[in-house]
C-alpha cells in the first residue's frame, strides 16, 4: 500500500532532527565529567547526571508549551519550521567553548524541540482519514526515521568527540585536539541543517492542521462535547500507562548503562568495543523490526488488535523484557556476563516499543480533539518526561557489587510493568468505549 508523499518528507525531516538530538546527548554526559584540561567541563559525575536527567526530561516537557503554540498561534506547520531553526541555533551555540553558551545551547534545544517534537507528530496524523487502516503502518515508518538518525548519530558524533584518529586530525591541521567536542556538537546541528532543507523544499507535500484561532473553526464551540471528553479521557489513561513503559525503557540510559560498563563483558572475537555502543541496539532493533510491524498492521487491516489491546502487549514485552535481566543479575555473581542478555532484553523492549510507541503516536492523533491537537500531544510526550525522570530514579537503586539488589531492582520493574499490562488488559471493554468509533 502506498503511503502520502508528506509520510517522507517528515520521514527525513525527524530523522536528521533525531540525529541531531541523539548525536548530542551521547557526547553529552561525557563532555561534562572530562577534565577542562582535556577539553571538557570537569563537572562531577553527580552533577553531569543531574543535569543530564533535567535536559532530556525538559526536552519532551516543552512539547506541552510547544503544542498549545502551534494549536493557538502557529499551527504545527510553521512551529516545525521556526523549532528546527531554534534546535540549529543551540547545537551551533555549543560549538563555543564556554560555560554560558553551553547552557543557552541546552534551553535552546528544549525550546526549539518542544516546538518541532510534537507537531510533527501531529503532522504525520494529518495525512490520513480518522480511520485510515494505513495510519498505524505510516507511523511505523516515521518511527524508522527517528531510528535511523538514533543509530547513525551516536557513531558520527561519537567519532568526532573521542577518537584518537580524529584528534590526529586535528592536529595535523593545526587545531587544537582538545576542540573535539565542539565538533561532534557542531556536527549535530548540521544533521538539523539537513532536516531544515528537506522540510522546506518539500513543504508543500502535506496540508496544514488548523489552528483553534482560524476562522474555519470560529463557528466550532470553543468548549469540549462530551465525546471529545470521553476521547481525551482515553488519552489520559494511555498517559498513566505510558509512563510506565519510558521509566522502565529509559533504565537504557541509566542503569543499564552502568550495568554494561561494569558487568559485561565488551568484547566480541577478543575485539573491546565501548561498552556506550550498546546503547544503539534498540534503534538498530526498531529499524529491523519497522518495516515487519508496518507490514502486520497492514496485513491484519480491520482485523489487527486495538490501540489499548496494542499497548498492553507493548507492557507485557517490556515486562519480559527485564524478568531476562534477573538470572542476568543473579549471574553477575560469577563475574562479567555476555553481552547478549542485553541483546535479549533490548530486543524484547523494542518488540514493546513497537506495539506503544508509534501506536501510540498515531492514537492520539485519532483521539485528540481536532482544537487540541497539539497540546495533547504534548500530554504524549510529558510521558515521556515524567518516565525519564522517574528513570534516573530507579537507576538510583543500581549497586554494582550486590546481585540480589540487581535481581530485586529488574524483577520489581518487571513485576510492575507485567501487572500494568494486566490492568490494561481488563480496561480494554472500558477504554474501548471512551474510544468511540476510533479504533
Ligand atoms: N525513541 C522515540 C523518539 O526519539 C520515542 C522517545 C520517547 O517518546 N520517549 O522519538
Amino acid at each position: 500500500m502506498i503511503h502520502p508523499k508528506g509520510l517522507y518528507t517528515l520521514f527525513f525531516t525527524e530523522l536528521w532532527e533525531r540525529f541531531s538530538y541523539y548525536g548530542m546527548r551521547a557526547i553529552l554526559v561525557l563532555f561534562m565529567v572530562t577534565p577542562v584540561t582535556q577539553g571538557g567541563l570537569g563537572f562531577d559525575i553527580k552533577s553531569a547526571t543531574a543535569l543530564y536527567g533535567t535536559y532530556t526530561m525538559s526536552v519532551y516537557f516543552t512539547s506541552l508549551p510547544g503544542g498549545f503554540i502551534a494549536d493557538k498561534f502557529l499551527g504545527a506547520r510553521y512551529s516545525v519550521l521556526i523549532g528546527g531553526i531554534i534546535i540549529a541555533c543551540g547545537h551551533f551555540t555549543m560549538i563555543f567553548h564556554s560555560i554560558e553558551f553551553f547552557y543557552v545551547g541546552l534551553i535552546l534545544i528544549s525550546v526549539g524541540t518542544g516546538l518541532l517534537k510534537p507537531n510533527i507528530s501531529t503532522m504525520v496524523g494529518s495525512l490520513y482519514e480518522k480511520n485510515d487502516a494505513r495510519r498505524d503502518s505510516g507511523f511505523s515508518v516515521f518511527y524508522m526515521g527517528i531510528n535511523i538518525g538514533a543509530v547513525l548519530a551516536p557513531l558520527v558524533c561519537g567519532y568526532l568527540a573521542q577518537s584518537e584518529s580524529f584528534k590526529q586530525f586535528l592536529i595535523s591541521n593545526g587545531i587544537n585536539p582538545i576542540s573535539c567536542w565542539h565538533f561532534g556538537f557542531g556536527a549535530a546541528g548540521v544533521g538539523m541543517i539537513f532536516g531544515l532543507i528537506v522540510y522546506i523544499l518539500k513543504q508543500n507535500n502535506f496540508p496544514e492542521i488548523k489552528r483553534s484561532s482560524d476562522k474555519s473553526q470560529t463557528n466550532q464551540k470553543e468548549q469540549l462535547t462530551s465525546d471529545e471528553w470521553k476521547k481525551t479521557g482515553a488519552i489520559f489513561i494511555f498517559f498513566l500507562f505510558t509512563m510506565l513503559f519510558w521509566a522502565a525503557y529509559e533504565q537504557k540510559g541509566a542503569s543499564l548503562n552502568l550495568f554494561a560498563l561494569k558487568l559485561v563483558e565488551t568484547k566480541i572475537f577478543n575485539w573491546e568495543f565501548p561498552s556506550s555502543w550498546l546503547q544503539s541496539l534498540t534503534a538498530f532493533f526498531v529499524i529491523g523490526l519497522s518495516p515487519i510491524f508496518s507490514k502486520l498492521w497492514m496485513r491484519l487491516g480491520e482485523k489487527q488488535p486495538s490501540s489499548p489491546a496494542k499497548f498492553s502487549i507493548g507492557l507485557l514485552f517490556i515486562g519480559l523484557a527485564y524478568a531476562l535481566m534477573v538470572p542476568a543479575a543473579s549471574f553477575t555473581a560469577l563475574g562479567k556476563i555476555s553481552p547478549l542478555w542485553l541483546v535479549g532484553l533490548y530486543f524484547l523492549e523494542v518488540v514493546g516499543e513497537m506495539c506503544l510507541s508509534p501506536v501510540g503516536l498515531s492514537t492520539v492523533t485519532k483521539l485528540a480533539p481536532q482544537k487540541l491537537l497539539g497540546i495533547m500531544m504534548g500530554v504524549w510526550f510529558l510521558a515521556s518526561a515524567i518516565g525519564n525522570k522517574f528513570a534516573g530514579f530507579l537507576g538510583g537503586f543500581f549497586i554494582a557489587e550486590d546481585p540480589s539488589q540487581l535481581m530485586m531492582l529488574y524483577g520489581g520493574i518487571s513485576i510492575g510493568l507485567l501487572v500494568a499490562s494486566l490492568v490494561l488488559t481488563l480496561l480494554i471493554p472500558k477504554i474501548k468505549k471512551l474510544m468511540g468509533e476510533v479504533k
